[in-house]
């Protein structure tokens, strides 16, 4: 039966984004959908920035492929002409003892990566702004920064398409899980697509276009930002001046006032259960006292900075953190492709060349990343 494409990739958030520029770079015909268009509001992917570090404690092969995707965004960035990538700097504040901060010191150390390890005076010194809780050290990473996501989706979409790429914003209805094979998909139009692979990188919706595979193993959860306005003409807040930062104690991250926007706040513990389609994307009045607070503990000045944006959105989670990359158990040329957990962003272009290897070479996935390493209930492990 002959089929309208080699590929088809549903999803273009950033993981569907990076895998069909990707594969269409290997010169396979490749079509790309979306039921609500590249990185919308919908869309994990479709925040105003994302934090790209590479401390990942003792895991180096997240460490190695966001070393990876930085060169990479780096060098689109500058194909395109478009800045994507704002060169920050990321700090992490936490105890000398803390076994993930040793762990990602090694790390740092076995791969290469700069770094360096302040004491608290140092950071003092450095950043008067930020003020250190008792005990407090940091490790900071130079070459590490934030990412303007959703431009950076809709940047590399439009470049797919410059290159020859099709995108097309249709739904795809949920496929029969029911094997061997996937003939073609339906999208909502009534249209009928047929390929010889399809790769699904759906994000949160996972879980609801495949219950069986993916039903128990992808967990949206509700997660709340809030952009906090800084003092008029005031530079301290604004890079390069402020780094982004995470802090272990609270596991609140923040990002410097980025393009006139706010310092921005968010908490990466894992919030309630949320549908991707239907949730009132309203922030609450806790999570707001929560990020308040929050601020005020690192940056004393900001304690009383009103809110000048805020943002609903949601975490698409495995258990451990892990990302889930497989092909469907009863669905040979069917690709699942997701559970970015809260840290998948950076990670865009490294995925997609992973991906588009596996399904343009039938190669298998690393173990780690299976259905079957995500069936068992496991701790979060990644962050
Ligand atoms: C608040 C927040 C902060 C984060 N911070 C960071 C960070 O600092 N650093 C970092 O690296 N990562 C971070 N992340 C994680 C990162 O943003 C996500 O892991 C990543 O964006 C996931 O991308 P994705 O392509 O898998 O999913 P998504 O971006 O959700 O894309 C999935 C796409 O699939 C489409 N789709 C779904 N179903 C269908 C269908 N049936 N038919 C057609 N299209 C469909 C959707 O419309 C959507 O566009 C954060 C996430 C959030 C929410």
């Amino acid at each position: 039966m002959a089929r309208n494409y080699e590929v088809v990739v549903v999803g273009a958030g950033v993981f569907g984004a990076w895998t069909a520029i990707e594969i269409e770079q290997r010169g396979a015909r490749v079509l790309l959908l979306d039921a609500y268009g590249p990185a919308s509001t919908r869309s994990s992917s479709g925040g105003e920035s994302r934090i790209l570090r590479m401390g990942y404690g003792g895991d180096e092969l997240y460490t190695a492929w966001a070393r990876e995707s930085l060169g990479a965004w780096q060098r689109f960035s500058c194909q395109i002409s478009q800045p994507l990538f704002y060169p920050t700097g990321v700090l992490w504040l936490g105890r000398e003892e803390e076994p993930r901060a040793r762990a990602t010191i090694e790390a740092f150390r076995r791969l290469s990566i700069p770094h360096e390890w302040l004491t608290a005076s140092q950071v003092r010194q450095r950043w008067p702004q930020i003020d250190l809780e008792r005990g407090e050290a940091a490790i900071f990473e130079p070459s590490g920064g934030a990412l303007a996501a959703r431009r950076a989706v809709q940047a590399v979409v439009a470049e797919y398409e410059r290159r020859g790429g099709e995108f097309r914003r249709e739904q795809v209805l949920p496929p029969a899980e029911i094997g061997p094979w996937l003939d073609e998909i339906v999208l909502s139009s009534g249209a009928l697509v047929t390929a010889e692979q399809y790769v699904f990188a759906c994000g949160a919706w996972l879980a609801k276009l495949f219950p069986e595979a993916a039903g128990t193993r992808i967990s949206p959860t509700r997660q709340e930002v809030f952009f906090f306005g800084v003092p008029p003409g005031d530079r301290r807040f604004a890079p390069p001046l402020l780094p982004v930062w995470y802090r272990l104690s609270d596991e609140f991250y923040g990002f410097p006032d980025l393009d006139g926007r706010g310092v921005k706040i968010g908490c990466d513990k894992r919030g309630a259960p949320q549908d991707p389609d239907d949730a009132e994307q309203l922030m609450s009045a806790e999570a707001l006292g929560e990020a308040r607070a929050a601020l005020g503990r690192i940056l004393p000045a900001l304690a009383k900075a009103p809110v000048v944006e805020s943002r609903v959105c949601h975490y698409e989670n495995t258990s451990s953190g892990d990302f889930l990359i497989d092909r469907h158990p009863a669905l040979k040329n069917v690709w699942l492709v997701g559970g970015g957990s809260g840290h998948g962003f950076k990670h865009g272009p490294a995925l997609g060349r992973y991906v588009t290897r596996l399904v343009l070479e039938s190669q298998p996935p690393d173990a780690r990343f299976t259905l079957a390493a995500h069936s068992r209930v496991a701790a979060r492990t990644i962050r």
